[in-house]
């Protein structure tokens, strides 16, 4: 496994690869791995010839008053993480390297931010497309790998390779969990002792309202409601909970078709996300 710092060496490198014909999958990680990240990097690897994960904190998808000084950070358990579980390329940058100078231009993303993160992080998905266009010029995967529990950050994704055909396609893997049905998230460990107790909580919820449409709900705002209320004594706050068509985005009246209930809440040092997607 080689460990590359600079764009124009991973850029030597891929090229070497593809003059020998061999395909390129690509999975984008802030660090700290987990299983989660694991998983996309397992399903990279039983498809490309060679896997590159690139590994880069990105300032432009964090707001000013969130956590990218405090996003947790280990490069060389990331390494190994990497290496046992069959990454050919580390791609690791600098900011300077990625930005050499503010950006001359951002994408700015059209559709699908009026909700969800989008709405409580402005600007956010303008960076997380920004950078991973960067990532797609540089490494030039044939395929990239994004987890279904940044479900919104995968639509945007894919609605930017569709609106600008760029030639990648956008696989999407399912969310791991801990036993206890917490999603996995590098931003984890930020949380208390208690608020990890708790936490498992936000999933509970989801399915809660997964029970109360499979039992025939139909009103999106009963099962909005129905959520809100499980999680209402928990010792955080909560940022949103919606259901929403899915991957469009849009809101309903009736609960119906492929659909996506999404809850986001602030524990002290953490935000967490989680959702689940059901055919209704
Ligand atoms: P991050 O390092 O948090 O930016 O995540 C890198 C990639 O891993 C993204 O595509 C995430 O959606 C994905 N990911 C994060 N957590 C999980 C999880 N628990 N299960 C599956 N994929 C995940």
């Amino acid at each position: 496994m080689k460990v590359i710092r600079t764009i124009h060496e991973v850029r030597a490198e891929i090229a070497d690869a593809k003059m020998r014909g061999l395909s390129v999958g690509l999975v984008p990680t802030m660090g700290y791995l987990h299983e989660g990240h694991l998983s996309l990097i397992k399903e990279a690897r039983v498809r490309h010839d060679v896997v590159v994960m690139s590994l880069f904190v990105n300032p432009l998808q964090f707001g000013p008053n969130e956590d990218f000084e405090h996003y947790p950070r280990n490069g060389k358990r990331d390494e190994r993480l990497a290496r046992e579980a069959g990454v050919d390329i580390i791609f690791n940058p600098s900011v300077e390297e990625m930005y050499p100078t503010e950006p001359a231009m951002k994408i700015r993303v059209e559709k699908g931010v009026d909700v969800l993160c989008g709405k409580s992080r402005p600007g956010h998905f303008d960076g997380v497309a920004t950078v991973v266009m960067k990532l797609f010029q540089i490494v030039q995967p044939d395929e990239a790998f994004f987890g279904e529990k940044d479900a919104q950050q995968a639509v945007v994704l894919m609605n930017m390779v569709s609106t600008f055909n760029v030639p990648v396609k956008i696989v999407t893997c399912p969310t791991v969990r801990e036993e206890d049905g917490l999603a996995k998230s590098s931003r984890n460990v930020n949380l208390s002792k208690t608020e990890r107790h708790e936490a498992p909580m936000l999933y509970k919820a989801l399915l809660h309202g997964e029970k109360l449409i499979r039992q025939g709900e139909t009103d999106p705002l009963v099962v909005i409601d129905n959520i809100k209320q499980f999680v209402q004594d928990g010792s955080g706050t909560i940022d949103y909970v919606e259901i929403l068509q899915y991957p469009s985005l849009e809101r309903m009246e009736t609960v119906t078709g492929k659909v996506i209930l999404v809850i986001s809440y602030h524990y002290e040092r953490a935000r967490l996300i989680d959702n689940i997607i059901i055919t209704v």
